[in-house]
């Protein structure tokens, strides 16, 4: 027997099934026409950023990583929520202007940014955080050829990491950013030659539980902005310190301290260095907003024994869910928090593996857990979906086709 990761809070069960923003997952499935099926919560994305909005200094504003959940509804309605949004590509881009957001509230980062891209951004006025010399360079020409002022920023590759990060984005060689010593350099050549200088991103890390880790990260990360803009003799209009929080997935995971994250930083934002002293802060932040606002619904579509294992087979799997199958940077696989939908809360009364429907034994969505009994017909849901879920898995790996996603 194995554990399944933590469920997050706020998920109850109506008649016997898990119910989401009020509403059976049975109704949802209805509604929505099939399955498998992402849903997600209006209700915890309010929540959650009404947590951040009360721990956090006033000072500093708040980010939506578009690329943790690209759905065109739920960007929607993170717009009146956070200041800002981060886009990783000119399809991002495409989202937000779709919506009606504001350009002057977007910024651009990703290596590898494509002359089409830099240019469908400077014409709009989105802040570029430029990844290298040769892209600030081939922006810089756009904005001379469309006759349009870049607006610039410069992602740093700091020599520090965020510590116990779950993905490394700083520190030793990257290629995210450029190496902090070379920034002072860049920025003033970009300003000297007429950018609208919009200041720095330090990005260190992701998926971080721990606030000793986070505190440690932006305390390092306000040092090293202070020092860099005293380097390049020009205040920073905005400094966007990275974010990193994390949720737990897994067994023995707990929540990111967020009370003491927001009293630290707070602490650091009353006694800025005076490099800083004028300069915007804001943090990006991708799974920590939408991530446990995520469910993902598939239907038992085969009950099967194979040597004394009790198999559940779905309807959906790794196309849709990689990371919980264990195949997203993971090394060891471990189960996501997951339960039958439509006996939610009932006790358990059996040992099975969930597996999903591709022809590849990599597919499981639950391995070796203690549910109560289903049959073919009822749902499973596996929490924990509302980011990197339906836009960063292979969908269109042997050909079952996306899910389906609504916003509750
Ligand atoms: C992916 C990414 C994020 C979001 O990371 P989360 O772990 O989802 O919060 C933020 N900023 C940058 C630059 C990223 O690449």
């Amino acid at each position: 027997m194995k554990p399944v990761g933590p469920i997050p809070a706020g998920y109850e069960a109506i008649e016997g099934e898990l119910a989401i923003g009020g509403r059976r997952v049975s109704d949802l499935v209805a509604e929505a026409g099939r399955t498998p099926l992402f849903v997600y919560s209006r209700a915890h994305l309010d929540a959650r950023v009404a947590e951040l909005r009360a721990a956090l200094p006033a000072r500093v504003g708040l980010n939506y990583a578009v690329k943790a959940n690209p759905h065109l509804a739920v960007i929607g309605h993170m717009e009146p929520l956070v200041d800002g949004f981060d886009i990783a590509s000119s399809g991002e881009l495409g989202l937000c202007l779709t919506l009606g957001i504001d350009p002057a509230r977007i910024s651009f980062a990703g290596p590898g940014k494509r002359d089409d891209e830099l240019e469908a951004a400077i014409a709009v006025g989105v802040t570029l955080n430029c990844e290298s010399e040769g892209e600030a360079a081939r922006a810089l020409a756009i904005g001379q050829r469309v006759g349009k002022a870049p607006r610039m920023a410069i992602r740093v590759n700091p020599s520090f990491e965020m510590k116990g990060s779950g993905m490394k984005m700083g520190g030793g060689a990257k290629q995210f950013g450029v190496d902090a010593e070379r920034v002072p350099a860049l920025a003033r050549a970009v300003i000297a030659q007429g950018a609208e200088w919009r200041g720095l991103h330090i990005f260190t890390g992701s998926q971080t539980l721990s606030a000793d880790a986070i505190i440690e990260a932006q305390a390092n990360v306000l040092e090293l902005a202070a020092n860099l803009a005293d380097a390049i003799g020009h205040g920073l209009p905005k400094l966007n310190m990275g974010g990193g929080l994390g949720i737990p997935y897994f067994p023995g995971d707990t929540p990111v301290d967020l009370p003491r994250v927001g009293a630290a930083l707070a602490e650091r934002v009353a006694h800025l260095p005076p490099a800083l002293a004028d300069t915007e802060l804001c943090m990006e932040l991708g799974r920590y907003l939408v991530g446990e606002a995520g469910v993902y619904l598939t239907r038992v579509i085969d009950r099967k024994t194979s040597h004394g294992v009790t198999y559940l087979v779905t309807d959906g799997g790794l196309h849709h869910q990689l990371a919980a199958s264990g195949n997203f940077g993971t090394v060891v696989r471990r189960n996501y928090p997951s339960a039958i939908a439509t006996h939610y809360g009932a006790e358990p009364t059996e040992e099975v593996s969930i597996v999903g429907c591709l022809c590849t034994p990599l597919d499981r969505l639950a391995d070796n857990v203690a549910m109560p009994h289903a049959d073919v017909g009822d749902l499973v849901a596996v929490f924990c979906a509302g980011a990197y879920g339906a836009s960063a898995s292979p969908s269109a790996f042997l050909g079952h086709g996306p899910a389906a996603e609504i916003l509750v």
